[in-house]
């Protein structure tokens, strides 16, 4: 069965004192929790890892670089993101996209370092407004993908997120429907490139706005294997009704 994962994106936000949260988090998960994974600023990666480690919650990295080491002030490998004891790593958030300029080529190339580091890479994938409105969203996403992924992938340490830019952070939701169209595309995209018994190992999340009050019908949707969750991350008390609302946790 494919993992459930529910995933935290804290951004730019965190300090020491706010990792109080991820222990809040970890004594709120029940046995059969999905897999918890928290990614803080890169400043908190060591201390978060420390704080985790006798707990089911997993820690991961904001980016990574695609280069091994080099000239590349500020940015971070990934064996350097590994060597915190990081698992995981997101690529492609669409912030770094607009912010960063990262193109679908950086981005395979970053998700090829971070498998080579061991790391399981989270791929961020989703169109902007303007592009639904023109009914662009299957074809944006289908570029994406293939662009963003490097042949070879491990495929137990892939995951793929789903967040259309224009429902980061607004409250805004894509309806049910839409979000089922553009999950059934990624799974069949993925199946038609790596096979099916990689396709079906792979993990698809859903990012957006999502709240306590809306994670459970978005859950409900098939293909959609857990969330990237931004704001509803950084508290526990919200966080950890998201966790608990997805099957099976
Ligand atoms: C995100 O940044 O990945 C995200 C989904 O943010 P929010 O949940 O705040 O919309």
């Amino acid at each position: 069965m494919r993992r459930k994962i529910a995933a935290g994106n804290w951004k730019m936000n965190g300090s020491v004192p706010a990792l109080g949260e991820l222990q809040k988090v970890a004594a709120g998960l029940g046995d059969s929790a999905p897999q918890v994974v928290i990614c803080p600023p890169a400043t908190l990666l060591f201390t978060a890892v420390a704080e985790m480690s006798d707990t089911p919650v997993r820690i991961g990295a904001q980016d990574c670089h695609g280069a091994a080491s080099g000239a590349h002030t500020g940015d971070l490998s990934a064996a350097m993101v590994a060597e915190t004891g990081a698992t995981h790593v997101i690529l492609g958030h669409s912030e770094r996209r607009a912010d960063h300029g990262e193109t679908d080529a950086m981005v395979r190339a970053k998700a090829q370092a971070a498998f080579a580091a061991g790391l399981t890479a989270i791929v961020c994938l989703g169109e902007t407004l303007e592009q639904r409105d023109a009914g662009e969203t299957l074809e944006v996403i289908r570029t994406q993908l293939a662009g963003s992924l490097p042949d070879g992938i491990p495929a137990d340490r892939t995951v793929v997120a789903y967040e259309p830019i224009w429902a980061i952070g607004t409250g805004k939701v894509p309806e049910i429907a839409q979000i089922a169209e553009v999950h059934d595309l990624l799974r069949a995209e993925l199946t038609a490139r790596f096979g099916a018994q990689a396709a079906d190992t792979i993990p698809l999340l859903y990012g957006g706005s999502v709240k306590p009050d809306n994670a459970a019908e978005i859950f409900a949707v098939t293909n959609v294997d857990g969330a990237l969750v931004g704001g509803a991350s950084l508290k526990a008390a919200d966080f950890l009704p998201i966790v608990t609302a997805l099957p099976d946790s």
